[in-house]
């Protein structure tokens, strides 16, 4: 069975967002694949070893800053690169991971300037796991991680003899 690394603050459970709270994901594939053990859930910023709450954080030029401007960078990084070691681990084949956020988001995050605007990026842990070859879907693109979760998983046809 393949298992999906995924944004743990998308899974009932522990809160781990920096505001105390979750962004539980509640479409019935995402839960039928955590009841059968396929997700394997994880949180970079939780890794990096920043608390809950911890004060938000957006990316400026890749760094990471807090929204009274102290650096924080080197925790993101260490998280992101426990979120990889672990996704090796395990053996994930993909990830759903938090679209928005400066550790998960994939498609887009916010541009640093703590105004609500997101721009076209990746997160820090998004980031690293694309860059080592890991698909990484949003919670946005379920349609997409399920046709691909599909095609790995599909029997190939006999081989002619
Ligand atoms: S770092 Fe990722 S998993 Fe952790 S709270 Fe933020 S979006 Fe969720």
């Amino acid at each position: 069975m393949k298992k999906i690394l995924v944004s743990e603050c998308l899974c009932a459970g522990r809160a781990v967002r920096y505001d105390g709270g979750r962004k539980t994901l509640d479409d019935p594939r995402f839960l039928k694949w955590h009841e059968k053990g396929r997700l394997i859930p994880v949180c970079p910023e939780i890794l990096g070893g920043f608390p809950v709450p911890r004060p938000e954080t957006q990316l400026r030029g890749g760094r990471a800053f807090t929204r009274d401007g102290r650096e924080v960078t080197r925790g993101f990084v260490l998280g992101a690169s426990r979120t990889l070691a672990l996704a090796l681990k395990l053996g994930a084949a993909f990830a759903i991971m938090k679209e928005n956020s400066p550790s998960c988001g994939s498609g887009f995050i916010y541009d640093g300037s703590f105004t609500g605007t997101k721009t076209p990026g990746a997160g820090v842990t998004a980031k690293l796991l694309m860059g080592n070859g890991l698909r990484v879907f949003s919670e946005h693109d379920l349609d997409e991680a399920e046709a691909f979760l599909n095609a790995l998983e599909a029997v190939p046809p006999p081989s002619p003899l």
